[in-house]
């Protein structure tokens, strides 16, 4: 096992491994599932990612855990305006929320809504 792979979940079957591989994934984050690589694993299915996404990952699959349409978990990912000058879609990071950024078009100012 590389070292720089650490478990962040143990599913129960491998349809689960599947779906927390397939929402990291939309998260952007490459996950491999022990099932489907060559790891010998015998404990239930691990979920791992690269140290370097731990934390993100395992805050990702708790808020995944508690949202389970797809509509919230893209709301959780990104939000989008619509710059009100250049009339372009933006989408910022969910931290964003409630802020004010400036388009990476035309440089107006946008508010980002809390939803
Ligand atoms: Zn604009």
């Amino acid at each position: 096992m590389p070292d720089e792979l650490v478990a962040i979940a143990v599913a129960e079957h491998e349809a689960q491994g599947a779906l927390f591989k397939d929402i990291l994934k939309n998260a952007g984050i490459e996950a491999v599932v022990s099932s489907d690589n060559a790891l010998g694993f015998v404990f239930g299915i691990a979920v791992m990612v690269n140290r370097e996404d731990e934390e993100r990952a395992k805050e990702i699959l708790k808020t995944a855990g508690t949202r389970q349409d797809e509509a919230s978990l893209s709301s959780a990912a990104g939000v989008t305006v619509k710059c009100g000058k250049c009339k372009k879609l933006v989408t910022f990071d969910a931290r964003k929320k409630g802020t004010v950024q400036s388009c990476p078009h035309c440089f107006e100012y946008l508010d980002v809504p809390e939803e």
